[in-house]
């Protein structure tokens, strides 16, 4: 579903991504794992077009993000073009970034009538059954500032869903929660591994990595060093980084 070939990236004199090859099949969850700074946040914000790319190219379903291609060369779509495509990548970061003036409700159904152009009645009703996918169904009337930090979490996810993405990428989800929240958000995300949504999480989760990868990639300095199944990863490193990542991090 996603193919990143070649994938280069600088800011300034600083090389974030070098040469990274990723094919993530439709349907699998990935775990990006690595040390702070090995271009994790950067690598999923290129799959979606919020970073663009020095070299190489990032495609998802087989299309281009945020280009046309003639022949050998590129052209940067229009804006209105790239916001439809980049629809079908969903994001959840690690704050919750819901809209503080706006209900759980009216966050999930917001996306969906501007970009897909649905009707309000469609949209409430789609947004009811992803608030009960996400054990939500009675917060539909609650503001942000209502909800606690997981519970904001879990509207972010049906929020993402609403637009029906081909991919949903997470940015370290819940390393902003309380520890007891931590788990009512995996577990979210366990269901829609199972329900076979393709998945990018980046997470320090190892535990829930293990349990839910069907691939694992190990970033260190803009590279990808390793991977492969979480078993191979987890029990039999192959590079010595990783086996210190997986010690410090465990
Ligand atoms: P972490 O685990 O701390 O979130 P990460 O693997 O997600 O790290 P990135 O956020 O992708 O790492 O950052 C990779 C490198 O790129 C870092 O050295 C960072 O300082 C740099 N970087 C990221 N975004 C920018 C930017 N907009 N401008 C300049 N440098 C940036
Ligand atoms: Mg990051």
């Amino acid at each position: 579903a996603v193919s990143l070939q070649g994938v280069g990236k600088a800011f300034g004199e600083q090389t974030v991504l070098d040469d990274v090859h990723l094919e993530l099949r439709a349907g699998s969850v990935t775990v990006l794992i690595g040390p702070s700074g090995a271009g994790k946040s950067t690598l999923l914000r290129l799959i979606n077009h919020l970073e663009r790319a020095d070299s190489g190219f990032v495609t998802v379903g087989g299309q281009l993000i945020g280009y046309r291609r003639d022949g050998d060369t590129l052209y940067e779509l229009p804006e209105g073009e790239i916001r439809r495509r980049r629809a079908e990548v969903g994001m959840v970061f690690q704050g919750f970034n819901l809209f503080p003036h706006m209900t759980a409700l009216e966050n999930i159904i917001e996306a969906p009538i501007a970009v897909r152009g649905i009707s309000r009645a469609q949209a409430e009703q789609q947004a009811r059954t992803l608030l009960e996918r996400v054990g939500l169904a009675d917060k539909a009337d609650a503001f942000p500032r209502q909800l606690s930090g997981g519970q904001q979490q879990r509207v972010a996810i049906a929020r993402a869903l609403a637009l029906q993405p081909k991919v949903l990428l997470f940015d370290e989800p819940t390393s902003a929660l309380d520890p007891e929240l931590v788990s009512e958000v995996l577990s979210v995300i366990e269901e829609l591994a199972s329900s076979g949504t393709t998945l990018v999480i980046v997470t320090h989760e190892l535990g829930f990595a293990r349990r839910v990868a069907d691939h694992v990639v190990m970033m260190d300095q803009g590279r990808v060093i390793e991977q492969g199944t979480p078993d191979a990863l987890f029990e039999h490193p192959r590079q010595q980084r990783t086996a210190d990542f997986l010690a410090k991090t465990l």
